[in-house]
């Protein structure tokens, strides 16, 4: 299969409803097996690093990958694993929690515009802006006619970060229920994981399927031409790096990032 179709079999179409019973948290299927995706993935880092520094020297766009997932799809794994090239000079992760007083005082966008990667750098956040429109309305936390509203408002504001040369990519990592148990179990017997583990998360999981309608929502109406949202099948972690970084690297390819080229004529130039 070409890069093209792999694409688009995780893309949510822009205007269209994403089903999430649609998707198989199991699949493997876009990859040829773990020991092809495990080169890949090497190649990929390398290939990230490299376009980061173009990136960089152009200082013309910035790129900002957004994850959401369920209490154990692996935001932090993800993170660990595919960013692991990335030169931290240019690469800033922000992770958003429940909003402090200050925040809370402010438009719901307030915290997340002030931290966009500035040009030349990539941004990831871990949770975002999507936030205010699962845990708030999972949990009933504004009236309803505030979060309906906010479909709207987050393609608006998304469009106008593209308009600024900010290039979105939005990533739902997808588990089944099953594998979730099974990951909040190893947080359990694990002593390495147990400080993971919080009796939140079993609450949270008791609401399983009102997240899932929320996160549905939040995907057929936000996903855009420029800011789609790709599900990304995460039962197994090797594969759901393999293709979050291939996702990556394709769409920064697409850019043709190019160094900027010398304003003065170079060759008049002697260091003594
Ligand atoms: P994580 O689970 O991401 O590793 P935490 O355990 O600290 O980190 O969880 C962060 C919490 O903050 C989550 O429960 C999340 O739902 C909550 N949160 C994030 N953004 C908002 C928001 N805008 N409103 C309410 N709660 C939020």
């Amino acid at each position: 299969m070409g890069m093209k179709d792999l694409f688009k079999t995780i893309l949510v179409k822009p205007g269209a409803k994403c089903r999430l019973s649609e998707y198989d948290p199991e699949d493997i299927s876009l990859c040829s097996g773990k020991e092809a995706a495990r080169d890949e993935m090497a190649k990929d880092i390398k290939r990230l690093a490299e376009l980061q520094e173009v990136l960089y020297a152009e200082d013309k766009r910035s790129v900002l990958i957004i994850l959401q997932a369920m209490d154990g799809g692996g935001k932090d794994g993800t993170i660990k694993h595919v960013m692991s090239g990335l030169n931290p000079q240019g690469c800033e992760v922000t992770s958003f929690k429940v909003p402090s007083a200050e925040e809370s005082d402010h438009d719901f966008l307030w915290r997340i515009h002030k931290a966009v990667p500035r040009r030349g750098n990539i941004g990831i956040f871990n949770r975002s802006h999507y936030e205010d429109v699962l845990v708030v309305r999972v949990h009933n936390l504004v009236p309803t006619e505030v979060w309906k509203e906010r479909y709207d408002q987050i393609n608006r504001f998304e469009k106008l970060l593209s308009e600024m040369s900010v290039v979105i990519l939005k990533f739902f990592l997808h588990i089944s229920k099953e594998e979730q148990k099974k990951r909040l179990q190893e947080r359990l017997k694990d002593e390495t994981k147990n400080w993971k583990f919080s009796e939140l998360d079993l609450k949270e999981r008791e609401l399983w399927d009102d997240y899932q309608q929320a996160y549905e929502e939040a995907l057929s109406k936000c996903s855009t031409q420029w800011a789609p949202w790709y599900v990304i099948p995460a039962n197994h972690k090797w594969y759901r790096n393999w293709l979050l970084a291939r996702t990556v690297v394709d769409t920064l390819e697409s850019l043709k990032l190019s160094f900027p080229v010398a304003r003065t004529d170079l060759s008049k130039i002697h260091i003594k």
